[in-house]
């Protein structure tokens, strides 16, 4: 492993963060008059804290972590922004990416003006350690893997994983956006093994609060100061913390409770799909949808679409030829789509 400064830009190394006035002051006070704020208003006049102290404390416990170790985002989207920003030198460093998976990966690196390295993935979507490595160089500083990967719904494999994990030297980022619908166990557990790994998890998906925007970063306390020290004085809004926070303060029962029907419903679907001419292939998937082959993926698209149900067209992508990838819906919703399927 690399020592992490050396990983880090230097501009961001040498940078003097914004300090908010509440992190000047914390505790109590009867009167604030530090943030150029409205008196009025309350409780919306006052800024959110900026450290989200309470959300992590709460996220701490649920997902057996150091509240030091996390990172709190305007949807996971902020954090895989952030990576760039602290680890990448535009037009001098370079990142490497299973082929296909999450399109944020490649635009935030093209945002940032970052070379993006794309290796195939193997035609079962199965993941290739030694060709990831083979694709860095000593300008890599970062390797984005997706387990289970959108948007091939597949969970990578540990032991490839693995192999990344101790060969390579630079930052591994594993975003587990849909690990709440797979039986694989997360990579959190391991983070005090791994200094340079970043796990993701999103609240917009098993939790059903995409509306919210609420993202995290899961790593080891250097690398959570440098998310700190780059981020947005104020980047998570009161409104998304209170609600977030009211949400875990039922533990995740809803939550599991959404997980095991959605997987009931996945399998029935998987079953219904299987008896229809359009549907020539359905990928396993250890996530809440299904990529499916089809014989024209873009009129398949057209037709659901003016049936009113909207599917994602993947035909573009690599080794998605005539793909359509489907995300699990109620029974009702999910009955809809096999309707317009069939006729
Ligand atoms: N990672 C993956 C793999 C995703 O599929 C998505 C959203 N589709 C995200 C991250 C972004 O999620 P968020 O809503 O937390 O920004």
């Amino acid at each position: 492993m690399s020592n992490l400064e050396s990983l880090v830009r230097k501009n961001i190394a040498a940078l003097k963060p914004y300090v908010c006035a509440r992190h000047e002051f914390q505790g109590a006070a009867s009167a604030y008059l530090d943030a150029n704020e409205n008196p009025y208003n309350s409780p919306r006049n006052r800024y959110p804290d900026p450290l989200q102290v309470d959300l992590k404390g709460a996220i701490a416990q649920l997902k057996h972590v150091r509240p030091t170790q996390i990172m709190v985002g305007n949807g996971s989207d902020e954090p895989i922004d952030l990576v760039y920003r602290i680890f990448c030198e535009p037009r001098t460093d370079n990142v490497v990416a299973i082929n296909p998976t999450y399109g944020m990966y490649e635009v935030a690196a093209d945002i940032n003006d970052v070379e993006y390295r794309k290796v195939l993935l193997n035609s079962d979507f199965s993941v290739d350690a030694h060709r990831l490595l083979a694709a860095t160089d000593a300008h890599t500083k970062v390797i984005w893997l997706c387990s289970p990967n959108n948007p091939t719904g597949n969970a990578l494999n540990r032991g490839e994983i693995l192999k990344i994990l101790t060969q390579f030297t630079g930052i591994v980022v594993i975003d587990e956006a849909y690990s709440d619908f797979s039986a694989e166990k997360s990579w959190l557990d391991d983070l005090d093994h791994y200094p340079h790994l970043i796990v993701l998890h999103t609240f917009s998906k098993a939790w059903g609060l995409a509306a919210l925007r609420c993202g995290l970063a899961f790593a080891s306390e250097k690398i959570i100061a440098y998310f700190n020290k780059v981020k947005y004085p104020y980047n998570v809004s009161d409104l998304t913390q209170l609600a977030v926070l009211e949400q875990l303060s039922g533990g995740d029962k809803f939550k599991n409770e959404w997980v095991k029907q959605i997987l009931d419903e996945k399998a029935k679907l998987t079953e219904a799909l299987k008896t229809l001419p359009a549907v020539q292939h359905i990928y396993p998937s250890d996530a809440n949808f299904l990529l499916v082959k089809v014989p024209d993926a873009t009129q398949i698209y057209n037709d659901l679409c003016q049936k009113g149900v909207i599917v994602r067209n993947r035909t573009s992508l690599a080794l998605c030829d005539n793909c359509i990838r489907i995300t699990v819906g109620t029974p009702a919703e999910n009955a809809e789509l096999l309707n317009a399927l069939k006729i």
